[in-house]
């Protein structure tokens, strides 16, 4: 974890947050490759998930939403409440189901000494307007999930959809999370990229499925993990949500042992029922009015950038690699003339850079030998490097090497945009 942690921070994929200030507990900024792989994930996600399907659209709705929202989704009463203990010795807080409760403090060791466990609602509260008051509370989302109910009926209107059908969102979520920690895996403002998959309740076992397929594909096929690395624990009733009739756990090995990635739950018809007191859905055949049922997977942005690094992170003997997806990869290419101080060398790459920058995110690199370019490349994951010599001017070829192999071989100028592709 330290490693990757560093090579983060080092290559410019994830800081930690307000820095210069003495940093901000927890709170982590992409800098300019982290921020191409998040992009990469959620585009990709989009891609697979929305555009390329004809039974789920997409949303984008406002992060603070009307109070009452959350009064409907339960997350204002006992729904979306941790546990939390204190060490009445040392002050450090744990979740309560986190921890063994008979079990000495972690962090002073005193035996018998948690508090007895209290909720702490995880929302972030602030207010409307000017005036501190009650009537002008309002909270930042803790989910994305609950704008896909409450815009049910305006996207049904708008689309015409029919069952089954789903509606799909990305975006910023808050919760004032008890124990934040190991990186960008829990933190108090994340990404999810989430679906509300619309259906009838005597579809939901085989929707469940359809899901959890999904979700693996994605997890093998677009973010590379290992399968012996991906495992799923399926929640007891006593643990899962007070909406849910099924839910699995997406788990991943990290570093830090394995824990949840993404979630698969079955809501049924909570959430429409909450918010729409008249069914919401018509069935245009048997003219029946019914609150459709739903399947909801889930996707944490940061965990899937988390876990992308953690997979493809590998050191061979001489160098660092990151042996990332292209399409994840921040940089497809990089380009480099052969010797910095010969116009002509340096003029034939900057046009083969200039060109494939039309369609691929390219780096240039002209500093020190090719091997150190080698190695720099390898760390941040780009797939190809490209060297222009001089006998590229001659032949109109460069040298191609594979990240992965090492391999390096000859190919034509004009052939380079379909290669990559
Ligand atoms: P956990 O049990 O780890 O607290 P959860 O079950 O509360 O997670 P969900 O409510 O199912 O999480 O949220 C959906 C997804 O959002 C999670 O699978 C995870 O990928 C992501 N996620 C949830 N909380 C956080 C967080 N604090 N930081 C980063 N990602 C998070």
């Amino acid at each position: 974890m330290e490693k990757i942690v560093s090579l983060c921070k080092r290559r410019g994929f994830i800081f930690p947050g307000s820095e210069i200030y003495g940093g901000l507990a927890n709170s982590w900024d992409y800098g300019p490759l982290g921020v191409e792989i998040k992009n990469n994930i959620k585009n990709l996600w989009w891609k697979k998930f929305v555009q390329s399907r004809n039974d789920i659209v997409g949303i984008d709705a406002a992060l603070i939403m009307n109070p009452k929202v959350w009064e409907a989704s339960g997350h204002l009463s006992v729904g979306f409440a941790d546990f939390l203990v204190e060490c009445k010795k040392c002050h450090s807080r744990y979740r309560a189901d986190q921890i063994d409760l008979k079990a000495a403090c972690e962090n002073c060791e005193t035996n018998n000494s948690f508090t007895e466990p209290h909720q702490f609602n995880l929302m972030f509260k602030t207010f409307i307007g000017l005036a501190e008051e009650k009537e002008n509370v309002a909270y930042f989302r803790p989910e994305t999930a609950q704008a896909m109910f409450v815009d049910f009926k305006s996207v049904l209107g708008t689309t015409r959809k029919k069952l089954p059908f789903g509606i799909a969102q990305i975006g910023k979520a808050f919760r004032n999370e008890i124990t934040p920690g190991n990186f960008i895996f829990r933190t108090r403002e994340f990404e999810q990229m989430e679906i509300e998959y619309f259906i009838r309740e005597s579809d939901w076992g085989n929707s469940f499925e359809n899901w959890r397929k999904e979700m693996h594909s994605w997890m093998e096929n677009d973010l590379g993990l290992d399968k012996k690395h991906v495992h799923e624990l399926e929640i007891p009733e006593n643990e899962r949500a007070h909406y849910s009739k099924q839910t699995i756990d997406l788990e991943y090995d990290f570093p830090f042992g394995r824990k949840e990635l993404y979630g698969l739950a079955y809501r049924g018809d909570f959430d429409l029922r909450n918010h729409f007191k008249e069914a919401p859905y018509k069935d245009l055949e048997t003219n029946d009015k019914f609150w459709p049922h739903v399947i909801e997977p889930t996707w944490g942005v940061d965990r899937s950038v988390l876990a992308v690094l953690t997979e493809h992170y590998s050191e061979e003997e001489d160098r660092i690699v990151l042996k990332l997806p292209f399409k994840l990869a921040p940089y497809k290419a990089a380009v480099f003339p052969l010797l910095a101080n010969k116009p002509k060398l340096v003029e034939k790459a900057k046009e083969i850079y200039d060109n494939l920058r039309k369609d691929f995110m390219v780096a240039w690199d002209d500093r020190g030998n090719i091997g150190k370019r080698y190695y720099s490349q390898d760390e941040i994951g780009t797939p190809f490097c490209i060297t222009v010599d001089f006998d590229s001017l001659e032949d109109d070829s460069v040298t191609i090497r594979d990240r992965d192999t090492a391999k390096q071989e000859r190919i034509k100028i004009r052939d380079l945009a379909s290669r990559l592709r």
